[in-house]
């Protein structure tokens, strides 16, 4: 299991539901998406109409799942929720759409993972409110137009590039979300032991942002693990000195990586000379999938700098030999 992995595991997901934001003031950060949703969310309320379909897409634990609960809080409706992945057939998608209220939300996390079949049963229904449903099979197979409630499609994906061109034409709202500051993240972390009932000082909670990897998930993961520490050890009060001692015994460096990256742009350095190196070849040799590779690992480590994309491939720039203190060979 990794510590600072951007994804949730099963420990988390109560304890992130517990810590939720539930409305656009309480969620830190993402200023420009903010300001959009809320004129839209106004707005479709004077008109008393629902709210155009919003696709939310950007790296794993950003906060995509908590601004659409904030969505249907601030449009006052209800939420369900799904995920690319758990729709195989029609019926199951049918089944869903048929059991909403009318403005409620739909949340679809891992969109870009529905099967093709189902994204064409979506087309009306998003643009319509309407499912064609083909009841019987062979000569005596027939259509038949259902109406649904007019509902508001909210759609995560951390590939907005894997959408199909039709599915994502159909999104009224495309929000990206970007990797947080440090110092939203610091507001992140006090918030969130405010919500633990934990006492932090702010240095603590700058320490602790600044191993996060820009994201939210990654910071409630390490102040939750921190406080553990604070707790059996110090005298209840997180200072600074405790959180560094701490993502030190956790083995999270001064910038947050951890020893999956340290493997992986080691790897890069040993075996391929820096690089350039496909993410397939880097997959194999440190021993996880392509797609967790460039969906979970890599983002951050373009962010900072360390990685950079070339057509041939992934490189690893001066700054990751600065950082692991590593000799740059003559000619690489
Ligand atoms: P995934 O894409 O993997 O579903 P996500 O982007 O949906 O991840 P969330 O589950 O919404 O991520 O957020 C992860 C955690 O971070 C939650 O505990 C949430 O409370 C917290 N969080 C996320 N964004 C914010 C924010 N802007 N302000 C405060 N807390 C946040």
């Amino acid at each position: 299991d990794r510590l600072i992995s951007s994804e949730a595991d099963l420990q988390d997901i109560s304890f992130e539901q517990s810590l939720r934001p539930q409305n656009l003031k309480q969620y830190i950060g993402q200023d420009k998406v903010k300001a959009n949703l809320e004129v839209f969310i106004k707005a479709a309320k004077l008109r008393q109409e629902t709210l155009d379909h919003v696709l939310l897409y950007g790296p794993p634990g950003l906060g995509k799942t908590t601004l659409a609960a904030i969505i249907a809080n601030e449009m006052g409706v209800n939420i369900r929720t799904t995920a690319g992945p758990a729709i195989e057939r029609p019926g199951d998608l049918a089944a869903i759409l048929t059991a909403l209220e009318p403005g409620d939300v739909l949340f679809i996390d891992e969109i870009h993972r529905l099967p093709r079949t189902i994204e064409e049963v979506l087309y009306p229904a998003m643009e319509d409110f309407c499912l064609d449903i083909v009841i019987g099979k062979g000569p005596s197979a027939r259509s038949v137009r259902l109406d649904l409630p007019p509902f508001t499609l909210v759609g995560a994906t951390t590939r907005a590039g894997s959408l199909s061109a039709p599915l994502r034409d159909r999104f009224g709202v495309l929000s990206r979300l970007e990797f947080y500051n440090e110092s939203q993240l610091q507001d992140i972390v006090i918030r969130t032991a405010e919500v633990l009932s934990t006492e932090i000082d702010l240095l603590a909670a700058a320490e602790i942002a600044r191993r996060s990897r820009g994201t939210p998930r990654i910071a409630n993961r390490l102040l939750r693990r921190v406080r553990d520490f604070a707790q059996v050890k110090g005298n209840g009060v997180i200072d600074e000195e405790q959180a560094a001692e701490a993502l030190e015994l956790l083995q999270v460096d001064r910038l947050g990586l951890d020893h999956i990256d340290h493997k992986l742009l080691r790897g890069i350095i040993e075996k391929f000379r820096g690089g350039p190196v496909g993410v397939e070849t880097i997959a194999a040799t440190i021993g996880e999938e392509a797609h967790t590779i460039e969906d979970v690992y890599e983002p951050y480590l373009l962010q900072i700098g360390f990685l950079q994309r070339t057509p041939r491939g992934r490189i690893v720039t001066d700054l990751v030999y600065k950082h692991l203190k590593i000799e740059r060979e003559m000619g690489t």
